[in-house]
């Protein structure tokens, strides 16, 4: 029996949120007695393994020659593979777009519970009892899985990354794979431009930033402190900026390093998107905005006179 964990590369490098991630699956394999094998997608760099080593991994299944950029229909069947191979007790996954896409698929090929979002460790092993946010985090649920095999997937940033000892085995996993029903033909890339999933600091803008053409400063400190860039829903439905920078609820669920909400009022829907982020900093000129309740630290002010203090404050933190 193992605690199967899948670690994602992106360029052939594992992320910091990955790192979390592994360190999560060695307490977990600790925790439980279990072994742990780590799955492996795609080509990654020498050098990267013996950072995954430095935090626990141990056994590695290397799909060093499987695309990396697959059908999740196909993916899935990667990982049916790997539990085929390894019989895990436990399956940990991140609780990302890759994450939400494979966990339901094992669970109904093997029946297997799954805990989405799980929020650290579990409560209980046996039997074993996991916390996650419910009602767009309103609320926290505690989940007890029944089944042998138990699907996790991590919330970012609920777990710390901790260095352990490890020494990395490759062990080649090649399964025959059946040939994707879709395939991206074409990726464009958005140069410059830090993904917002994979950002480390947001600054985002609320209706508080007032129209479209007061994003410029917003955009300076972004690049200033080498951020992404994010936006409330009703900033993205009023068209001041794109969709895919909306967070929310019914936007994209981020957990940054550090979040920046900048004329955001902190609505429930909004903070769905972004709870899990590890500090939150809040500008608002309403003292009882609900932001300020949910962020680590808040300055009472006007949007527009405190980003270009801001920037300059960073700038000289920065020299
Ligand atoms: C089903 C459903 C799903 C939803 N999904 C999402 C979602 O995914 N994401 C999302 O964001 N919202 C979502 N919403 C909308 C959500 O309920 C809020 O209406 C929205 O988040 C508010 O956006 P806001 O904070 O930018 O604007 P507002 O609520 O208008 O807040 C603006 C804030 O800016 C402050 N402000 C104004 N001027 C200044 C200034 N000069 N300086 C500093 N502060 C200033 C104000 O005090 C206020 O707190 C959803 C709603 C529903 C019903």
């Amino acid at each position: 029996m193992s605690v199967l964990v899948y670690i994602e590369n992106r360029d052939g490098q594992f992320k910091k949120n990955q790192l979390e991630l592994m360190s999560y699956a060695k307490k977990i394999s600790e925790a439980s007695n279990q072994d742990i094998v780590t799955l492996s997608i795609g080509n990654v760099k020498e050098e990267e393994w013996a950072r995954l080593s430095a935090h626990g991994a141990t056994r590695v299944l290397n799909g060093e020659n499987l695309p990396n950029q697959i059908d999740n229909e196909v993916f899935a069947q990667a990982l049916f593979a790997a539990i085929e191979l390894v019989q895990p007790k436990y399956l940990i996954l991140s609780d990302n777009n890759t994450g939400k896409a494979l966990a339901p698929r094992v669970s109904v090929k093997y029946r297997a519970g799954i805990v989405s979002g799980i929020l650290g460790l579990p409560i209980s092993y046996e039997p074993f009892i996991g916390k996650k946010r419910a009602y767009s985090g309103k609320a926290f649920a505690h989940v007890k899985v029944n089944s042998d095999l138990k699907v996790l997937t991590l919330s970012p940033n609920s777990f710390e990354i901790k260095e352990s000892s490890g020494n990395v085995q490759l062990e080649a996993f090649e399964p025959t794979l059946p040939t994707p029903k879709t395939k991206v033909v074409q990726a464009d890339k958005q140069t410059g431009k830090l993904l917002l999933s994979e950002a480390d600091i947001v600054v985002s803008g609320g209706r508080g930033m007032k129209s479209a053409d007061n994003w410029g400063p917003l955009e300076e400190l972004a690049e200033a402190m080498g951020a992404a860039t994010a936006c409330s829903r009703p900033v993205s439905d009023e068209g001041w900026r794109p969709h895919h920078e909306h967070v929310g609820q019914t936007g994209k669920i981020i957990g940054p390093t550090l979040y920046i909400a900048l004329g955001i009022s902190g609505a429930i829907q909004h903070l769905a998107g972004v709870s899990s982020s590890k500090v939150i900093v809040a500008i608002n000129k309403d003292p009882e905005a609900p932001i300020f309740a949910a962020a680590d630290y808040g300055i009472v002010g006007d949007v527009q006179k405190l980003i270009p203090q801001l920037i300059v404050a960073y700038k000289e933190l920065k020299q």
